[in-house]
């Protein structure tokens, strides 16, 4: 299988504080890999460096081939905090990087009604943030990433905030939707249960030094 993401030698220091440690990973098509350490070790530093939103200090980051230096719609992200637009609805938050595509009206709510019902989220539509659970709020996190089409979807400890039974079953929700859409996945995690129950490969980081 091809590999869709290369990080090679990539390191990130801040003044004199290693964050990241030169890090090699190869990242096949359709992999679930989830990047499993202890807090502190560098995890949201490698995948906020995918996603383009810091940069790293040596090394690059290979994209189907082209380096990545800064965000783009190809890569889907989703964090542990909410991150939803609190002042547009569950529609309207889905459609936000569609709209920004061009997509016309009538394009925009096929693809968010798609993903709204596979979020399990139907009658939700109109509603606001403030007024869905956690864990339906990082639903609509999850169809908003996945709404857009991107080639990788980055999930920084997207259900760490969730209690143990929502976890759960967000977890079911987003294997499911990964065997349905067959996306390439990176997810971090200091949980172990987590990262070896969803991956179909893990990769350990380890505390510093
Ligand atoms: P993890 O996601 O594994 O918990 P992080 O990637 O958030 O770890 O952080 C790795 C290390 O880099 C930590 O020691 C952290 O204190 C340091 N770090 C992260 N961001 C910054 C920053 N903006 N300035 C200075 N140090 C940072």
């Amino acid at each position: 299988m091809a590999n869709i993401l290369s990080v090679r030698g990539v390191e990130r220091r801040f003044d004199k504080t290693l964050a990241l440690q030169a890090t090699d990973l190869d990242v096949a098509e359709n992999d679930f890999i989830t990047i499993l350490g202890p807090s502190g070790c560098g995890k949201s530093t490698l995948l906020r460096i995918v996603a383009g939103l810091d940069t790293q200090t040596a090394g690059e980051v290979l994209l189907d081939g082209r380096r990545i230096d800064g965000p783009g719609a190809d890569r889907g992200m989703v964090f542990q905090s909410y991150t939803l637009f609190p002042w547009l609805t569950v529609h309207q938050n889905i459609c936000f990087g569609l709209r920004e595509k061009g997509m016309t009206p009538a394009q925009q709510a096929e693809i968010a009604a798609r993903f709204i019902a596979e979020v399990g989220l139907r009658s939700f539509e109109n509603h606001f943030p403030k007024q869905l659970s956690g864990g339906m709020q990082q639903r609509v996190a999850l169809a908003r990433a996945l709404a857009n089409d991107p080639k990788i979807l980055l999930l920084d400890e997207p259900f760490g905030a969730l209690d143990n039974q929502t976890r759960a079953l967000m977890q079911e929700l987003l294997l499911s939707i990964w065997e349905l859409h067959r996306k390439t996945v990176l997810f971090v995690t200091h949980d172990v249960d987590e990262a070896i129950f969803m991956a179909n490969r893990c990769v350990v980081f380890s505390a510093r030094p």
